[in-house]
């Protein structure tokens, strides 16, 4: 194939009529045969960043890739647009296999999907110097860092590509991008004379909500009504028992929901993952077994009933939403026992005190995060180094939080886990430590004789939610610890200074009515154009329903929402005017074109 212009594939084959931030640049350090290094937030565009050389450059280019489940689809997106793909992996029988390799050899592929395990596997590594390799692309790069939240043990084989192949350039290509990740991924993947491409982590059209959780799932029912009827979304828990009782209570309530845990029965894990990405307004409720690589674009929202273990992950987790730009919901409903629940896994978690102190580092910035005042946004910029501003689009611009100051609730609470150890021996958990304040004549308050204490009943000026707070952000702040079989409070190094008063705690108020934004973002409204184009918008997705149905590939495959809008509102006429519209490139226009001017054409009634 003749050597082709980066801006020619974009147009062509893409359909694309600019590179998006730093793509222009990337595409041409790795067609000219640099290395690079590539940190994007998901939905930034990573992938044209290695496909565009691939295509520019002789011989395949090989993706090295840790989501098998997703190469089908991956490969079906590229065939759609008449480039020649093709994977190699543990799903596919002995025949397709050779049929990709012969295709492999004869040159007759442009990009190489992999597993990176098949580079254990002897008879790949002479399979692929046997051919030629136009590049190396590590998708999903952070998975090489134990710093991370994703480490997977065979990639840390990668570094030898370099060893084997020192002329192929490389393009390793992330959406986690702590300082310690970056570096971890440069050295461990020999990519530090690399060229190094960090795009800004914002997600704008996200809207970033926190709220404290009180009834869970009458909360999350509640948002899904009001703001994502209809709409695909995704909700994360942490347990596969609680995956399985959310989906089923969603269901109950008429809301179309799916489990995904790796429990489940490999087929039901595909079927479902299928229909989530198939079919319209699906809520898949998952572990965060779901999720990586997953490029649906239209995922209008993303809610965790558990609080994550890392920013990094949370990150990672909400940025499935909104990949096509439109505005998109981040919702996490957190409480007094998530911060009891991470404190007693990383006390039970196996591995060494290093290990251990990792996590606990991971959970503090995430409750960081949780119990800030200042934009939400903001935090989560910085703590992957990067400054913003201010964004109007979260719950802490929306409805700033007030503080208050809760030195002396934070005393009582205190002194009252001080004074049953010194007094009485004895640890309790936060909720006999809040009947205790509020003077609750509990059984086991009775029992115990805790109502003789001289602080039984000092608090009566918070309500139980209240102190609950109060104790969640203490516990957040590591003025009071948690831990042992039964969850028992303690004092910390830090409690002394609250106590003796050589320490003020300014805490926030969580408010009564948390923030949401007026406007209602169901998918409907997000789609929002003119009454004759919205008709014709209809018509043209029941097409690519039908379309899709046909070749057993996601809608979006064909067209995405944003095309087919575009196509509505400016009602091209002719392929030539079709084929301008952002999306629709050579292969599609000749396959699809004269189908989609027929349904432009057709009379609505
Ligand atoms: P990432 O892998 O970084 O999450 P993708 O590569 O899946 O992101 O791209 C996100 C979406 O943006 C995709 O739907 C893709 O087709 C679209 N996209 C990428 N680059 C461009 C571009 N230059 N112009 C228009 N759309 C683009
Ligand atoms: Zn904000």
């Amino acid at each position: 194939m003749a050597p082709r212009d980066p801006a020619q594939v974009l147009h062509q084959v893409f359909g694309y009529d600019d590179f998006r931030g730093d793509q222009r640049e990337i595409v041409e350090h790795v067609s000219g045969g640099g290395d690079a290094l590539v940190l994007m937030p998901t939905g930034g565009g990573k992938s044209l960043c290695y496909q565009i050389p691939a295509l520019v450059r002789d011989g395949v280019g090989v993706v090295i890739s840790p989501l098998i489940a997703l190469m089908q689809d991956q490969v079906d997106a590229l065939r759609a647009l008449g480039v020649r793909a093709g994977f190699l992996n543990s799903t596919q029988g002995p025949e397709e296999r050779r049929d990709t390799e012969r295709a492999f050899l004869a040159g007759d592929l442009d990009l190489l999907y992999l597993a990176p395990e098949r580079l254990r596997v002897g008879s790949t590594v002479d399979l692929l110097e046997r051919g030629t390799i136009a590049l190396f692309a590590i998708d999903e790069a952070h998975c090489v860092s134990q710093w991370g939240h994703d480490f997977r043990p065979d990639y840390l084989m990668l570094s030898e590509l370099h060893q084997r192949w020192p002329d192929v350039p490389r393009i390793a290509l992330t959406a986690t991008a702590t300082r310690a990740t970056h570096t971890e991924i440069a050295e461990r993947l020999d990519l530090t004379g690399a060229k190094h491409f960090v795009a800004s982590f914002d997600r704008p059209n996200i809207q970033y909500r926190i709220v404290p959780k009180a009834e869970e799932r009458k909360q999350l029912v509640d948002l899904l009504r009001a703001e994502h009827a209809g709409d695909a979304g995704i909700v994360y828990c942490l347990s596969r028992r609680k995956v399985e009782q959310v989906a089923e209570f969603l269901t109950a309530q008429g809301i179309t929901a799916l489990p995904y845990h790796a429990g489940l029965e490999a087929p039901v894990r595909a079927a479902n993952q299928a229909r989530f990405l198939r079919e319209d307004g699906i809520v898949m409720v998952a572990t965060i077994a779901f999720g990586m690589g997953i490029d649906k674009p239209d995922v209008r929202f993303v809610a965790h009933l558990d609080l994550p273990k890392s920013v990094e992950g949370y990150y990672q987790e909400t940025g499935r939403a909104g990949r096509d730009g439109l505005p998109s919901t981040a919702w996490l409903a957190y409480g007094l026992g998530d911060v009891v629940q991470q404190r007693k896994m990383i006390d039970d978690s196996e591995g060494d005190l290093a290990h251990r102190r990792r996590l606990a580092q991971h959970l503090d910035a995430m409750l960081a995060l949780c119990e800030t005042v200042e934009c939400r946004r903001v935090n989560l910029l910085a703590y992957f180094g990067q400054a913003g501003e201010p964004c109007g689009n979260c719950d802490t611009c929306l409805t700033p939080p007030q503080t208050w100051d809760g030195t002396i609730a934070a005393q009582k609470v205190l002194s009252t886990v001080w004074r049953l150890k010194k007094e009485r021996n004895q640890s309790f958990g936060a909720g006999q430590i809040v009947d205790i304040l509020v003077g609750k004549q509990t059984p086991k308050v009775t029992q115990h004789r805790h109502d003789e204490l001289s602080v039984f009943g000092v608090g009566t000026e918070l309500r139980d939610v209240e102190w609950r707070t109060v104790i969640r952000q203490l516990l957040a702040r590591e003025l009071l610890a948690v831990g042992g079989a039964y969850q028992t409070l303690s004092l910390t190094e830090s409690s002394g200074d609250v106590l003796r008063g050589d320490r003020e705690v300014a805490l926030r108020r969580d408010p009564e009515r948390p923030a949401r934004s007026s406007r209602s973002r169901s998918a409907a409204a997000a789609v929002a154009l003119p009454a004759e184009a919205a008709g014709v918008f209809e018509r043209l997705r029941a097409w690519r329903g039908a379309a899709a149905k046909e070749q057993g590939v996601p809608a979006y495959v064909i067209f995405h929402d944003a095309t087919l809008r575009d196509i509505a509102t400016g009602a091209p006429t002719t392929l030539a005017e079709l084929g301008r519209v952002n999306g629709v490139g050579e292969a599609k226009l000749a396959r699809y074109g004269d189908q989609i001017l027929e349904t432009l054409a057709a009379d609505p009634a």
